[in-house]
């Protein structure tokens, strides 16, 4: 009962509430032992033209490659959780915005090299988006939405990148890698 009221059935990933209370958890640590920690939010890339074009199965497929991806590349202690549809958050602990950002270049590098198999044996690839946010001294909420803030910013210029809020204005003058 608790696996199930916690973990989201597709991916096997924490669903959104959970993963909302373990990034709080992470944030009173950090905070308490003034340690750095930065939040992230990934969005997959033109996602319905996947279920329109190759059918809701195949879009699954999409969404659990992408968990296993990030399972196998994120440290243990980063923390990954199903945020909504196609929607994905992160935290990671002791980790400064910069190396968030490789991390997150990493994920994208090997979401690159795993395609999905199509029933023909074409190989179809996905991209994502993200947006990070340095979550030091913040508030968590603050700090996602942060991180939505940029990752609308990595959307909008473009798609498959990686976008870093500026502490200051988050909105007005993103980092862009
Ligand atoms: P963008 O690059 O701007 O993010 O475009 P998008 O097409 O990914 O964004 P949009 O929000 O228009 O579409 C998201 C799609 O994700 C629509 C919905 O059908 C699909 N989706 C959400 N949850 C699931 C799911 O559990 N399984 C499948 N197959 N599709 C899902
Ligand atoms: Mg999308
Ligand atoms: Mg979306």
């Amino acid at each position: 009962l608790e696996r199930l009221a916690t973990t989201d059935g597709l991916t096997g990933l924490p669903n959104r509430r959970h993963f909302l209370g373990l990034a709080s958890d992470e944030m009173a640590r950090a905070r308490r032992y003034g340690r750095p920690i930065t939040v992230g939010i990934a969005d997959l890339d033109h996602f319905k033209q996947v279920n329109d074009r190759f059918g809701h199965g195949v879009g699954d497929q999409v969404l659990q490659r992408f968990a296993s991806v990030v399972l196998e590349t994120l440290r243990e202690t980063d923390r990954v959780g199903r945020f909504g549809g196609e929607e994905f958050a992160f935290i990671f602990p002791e980790t400064l915005p910069d190396e968030a950002l490789q991390l997150a270049g990493r994920l994208r590098q090997r979401l690159g090299e795993s395609p999905v198999a199509l029933p023909d044996g074409t190989l179809l690839a996905v991209t994502a988006s993200f947006g990070l946010a340095d979550a030091t001294g913040q508030r968590l909420e603050e700090s996602l939405a942060q991180a939505d803030a940029a990752l609308y910013e990595a959307k909008g210029s473009g798609r498959d990148r990686s976008v870093l809020a500026t502490r200051a204005e988050a909105e007005a003058s993103p980092q862009r890698v």
